[in-house]
């Protein structure tokens, strides 16, 4: 297992480290029973990692050490003025504090305290596990029985670090990738990203014969890396780990008229191969049978008056039964394990009664049931719901080659340890490279979409790893770089039939954003251990009742609805930043909270529908550049009323579930929870007319021919449901159209490349 660990050198001067010493005992004191931030070795961890990975921050620790000591009349290591400066610090009115208009100096110190005193102690940190210790937390444990799963059940387990971690030498090596210098000169397909669609998509393409070249911006991998880290599975992807994402970061305003800021993103985005299918959470869950037809259905039943105004709502450019098909496919492919639903006896299934037809059942049993999920089942099947366990593409039994689940702590954001979680590199990869078509090279960043003099897309120019300018042809070129950097492509390429970039003729190329909001319901059992942190985040319990239209509108004063779910998977760096209104960020008030509630909290997790409003868009910043002079994409996105009164509704009947389960205590997010979630979607909506769409149903640009686009981007409404398993079911459905045609041409005798 690869680690990356913060080297033991030290940043600050032995009187800046006093400060800080001083500073995190303020931060998170010692208690009678539990040690303090220094003697758990948080600041420990603060100094050696800005003489490493945050080197970039150590002129702000020594702002803040220097504004504190001054403020303090000299030292700030004693005397009774350290918590009223501390408080100065947190309302950032400390005199001399840099200042940032994206986040305060306290953010960032708070965050790092919090890595410190609950990150694995590979890196610095959590000294003897203390900060594991203080809140019962076993740390990367391979993985955990059943009733280890029960609440109430005592989890009796020395800690253990991911340093003592090995891992089976029989599961997949690192993917094979071409050297530039043997990359086919015209390959039939030429695809940008190799994420999940890419790879899926490739993958049906050499199974009929065809030459592929992926380019991807980023390095191979297993998909194993980083598994069990919580710090670098999370905090370094953000901050400084996916370097290209996060040097292209998109700018966020609520309105057009607004400046837009760097916007903050809760999980970051993967570049290296493989793409998202390694961090994913694995929920593997169809569309509804009426998502693909929202707006015919709504208005056949309550009017068109009753589409939210301001809404770009429509109905997809295919039915479900034509997806349904690609929807087998890919589970199959991911190997999907869940119970299917039983639409005609609601009270017998043990799946998802609202759940879409389906020719076949899931190719493995579901996750296991948690005592939490159960608590939750009871509860909502008291309300009178339907719960059922959500689908996942995570091996329950072992699966070509991949090992079933072990139920250990780090799932989604993580790569799995044992390959039991899908990601391009333990499904499909491995066959297509075996092929000898597939050819995949890294380190190629495509930075623009090439046209012949009759706008017909041929290639694409790329910056190869000596950042050098080239350019490689193609057939058929596809664009599958996630929702941002497909739309941002499209503008970045222009020609003399495109001024406004490829797919751009009608203005419709970044229109229809969507991104998912999670207001959800945080519930504390006081008294009561849950073991949340064991098991995937996809072994949930979930509701489809108040998705979609499974209830009746008629008197309410919104349209569709959402998904209410119990989640696992609960750790101790982020969770520790989840406080009830009152409880402060800092200090003994927080200490005391979150040792005593983290094995007692569970949050009812909120996914409502998002619909497209005509406000809602991507298009390329005026203001801000990447650091190759590039606009990054500058996000205009808010929620509608329509959204506000479903989510307040969910919110409702969340906790009232909750209550049911027995909370003590419950409090709610805030509606609008950012403007970056993993479910961003739209930008390149699929659609029949040009006029309001870029794409066909297949992926097909409207206005340049030999172009395609695929991904979250070319959805045209996001439904409650994780959108991956759709997004794969609407590549395959495009990669066998191209087959189609291929073969066609070669009939025809105009080879794959016509
Ligand atoms: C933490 C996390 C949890 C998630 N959980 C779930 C879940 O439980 N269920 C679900 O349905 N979805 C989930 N998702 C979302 C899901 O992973 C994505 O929807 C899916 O991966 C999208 O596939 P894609 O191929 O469009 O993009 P990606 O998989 O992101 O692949 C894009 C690829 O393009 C590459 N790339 C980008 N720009 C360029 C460029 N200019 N040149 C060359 N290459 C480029 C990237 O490096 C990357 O490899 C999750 C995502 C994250 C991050
Ligand atoms: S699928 Fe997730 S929970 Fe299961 S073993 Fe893999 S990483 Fe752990």
């Amino acid at each position: 297992m690869t680690i990356t660990s913060i080297p033991h050198a030290a940043a600050l001067t032995p009187g800046e480290r006093a400060t800080l010493d001083a500073l995190c005992d303020c931060l998170f004191p010692p208690g009678e029973a539990t040690p303090g931030a220094v003697a758990i070795g948080a600041s420990a961890y603060i100094d050696q990692a800005l003489a490493g990975p945050y080197g970039g921050f150590l002129e702000e620790y020594r702002t803040v050490l220097h504004c504190l000591d001054v403020a303090a009349g000299g030292r700030f290591t004693g005397g009774d003025s350290q918590l009223p400066l501390v408080d100065a610090l947190e309302r950032n009115t400390l005199p001399g504090l840099l200042s940032n208009p994206d986040r305060s100096s306290f953010d960032l110190l708070i965050r790092h305290l919090r890595e410190g005193l609950f990150s694995d102690p590979v890196h610095g940190g959590n000294r003897d596990f203390a900060g594991w210790k203080a809140v019962g937390f076993p740390g990367a444990q391979f993985g955990y029985r059943e009733e280890e799963q029960q609440v109430d059940h005592r989890v009796d387990r020395a800690p253990q670090s991911l340093a003592g971690l090995s891992q089976d030498a029989r599961l997949p090596g690192l993917p094979k990738t071409t050297p530039r210098a043997k990359i086919p000169a015209h390959p039939d397909i030429l695809i940008v990203g190799g994420g999940a669609v890419g790879n899926f998509m490739a993958a049906k393409f050499v199974a009929a014969g065809l030459e592929v070249v992926i380019l991807e911006a980023g390095p191979s991998r297993t998909g194993r890396e980083r598994s069990m880290d919580e710090l670098l599975a999370t905090a370094f992807r953000n901050e400084g780990g996916v370097s290209k994402f996060n040097d292209e970061v998109p700018t966020w305003r609520t309105g057009p008229n607004d400046r837009a800021r760097r916007a903050v993103m809760s999980q970051g985005l993967e570049t290296a191969l493989g793409g998202n299918s390694v961090a994913w959470g694995a929920v593997a869950m169809r569309f509804y049978e009426d998502d693909f037809r929202i707006r015919s259905a709504t208005v056949e039943k309550y009017g068109e008056s009753r589409i939210p105004a301001g809404s770009t709502l429509a109905d997809w450019p295919m039915s479900y039964g034509d997806l349904e098909p690609f929807y087998e496919e890919a589970e199959d492919l991911l190997g999907v394990s869940g119970h299917a639903g039983n639409r005609e006896h609601p009270e017998r299934s043990r799946g998802n009664p609202f759940e879409a037809p389906r020719s076949n059942p899931y190719p493995m049993p579901a996750l296991r049931t948690s005592g939490l999920g159960q608590l939750f089942a009871d509860s909502a099947r008291a309300e009178g719901y339907h719960p059922f366990p959500l689908p996942a593409a995570i091996a329950t039994t072992a699966w070509k080659g991949r090992h079933a689940c072990t139920y250990c702590s780090f799932c989604s954001r993580f790569g799995c340890h044992v390959d039991a979680k899908a990601s391009a590199q333990n499904t499909v990869l491995p066959a297509a490279l075996e092929s000898g078509r597939l050819h995949i090279l890294t380190s190629a960043r495509a930075m623009e979409i090439v046209t012949d003099e009759s706008g017909r897309a041929v290639g694409i120019r790329y910056l190869d790893e000596d950042g050098q300018t080239q350019f490689q042809p193609g057939g058929t070129v596809i664009v599958a770089a996630y929702a941002f950097e497909n739309s941002r492509l499209l503008l970045l390429s222009r020609d003399k039939r495109h001024r406004r970039g490829l797919g751009n003729e009608t203005g419709q190329v970044g229109a229809h954003y969507m991104t998912r909001q999670q207001p959800s319901v945080y519930a504390i059992f006081e008294g009561r251990t849950l073991n949340r942190f064991i098991g995937p985040t996809a072994q949930a319990m979930a509701i489809g009742d108040l998705s979609g239209d499974h209830f009746d509108h008629s008197d309410l004063d919104f349209i569709r609805g959402g998904r209410i779910a119990a989640f696992n998977q609960y750790l101790p760096t982020e969770a520790s930043g989840v406080l009830p209104p009152d409880v402060p960020r800092w200090g003994k008030a927080w200490r005391d909270f979150f040792l005593s509630s983290y094995n007692s909290t569970s949050m009812l997790f909120i996914d409502p529908e998002i619909l497209p409003y005509e406000n809602n868009r991507l298009d390329l910043d005026p203001n801000v550049k990447d650091r190759l002079g590039r606009p990054v994409i500058r996000i205009t996105f808010d929620i509608g009323d329509n959204e506000r009164k479903l989510m307040q509704f969910l919110q409702d009947r969340a906790e009232r579930i909750a209550i049911g389960m027995g909370a003590t205590r419950t409090w709610r997010r805030q509606f609008l929870t950012g403007p970056i979630s993993t479910h961003d979607v739209g930008g390149t909506r699929m659609g029949n007319d040009p006029q309001s769409s870029v794409t066909n149903g297949f992926g097909e640009v409207h206005d340049t021919p030999g172009l395609v686009v695929l991904g979250g981007s070319s959805f045209v409404s996001l439904p409650p449901v994780n959108p991956a398993l759709t997004i794969l079911a609407l590549a395959l459905r495009a990669a066998d159209n191209i087959i189609g045609q291929s073969s066609k041409a070669n009939r025809s005798g105009r080879g794959a490349r016509a």
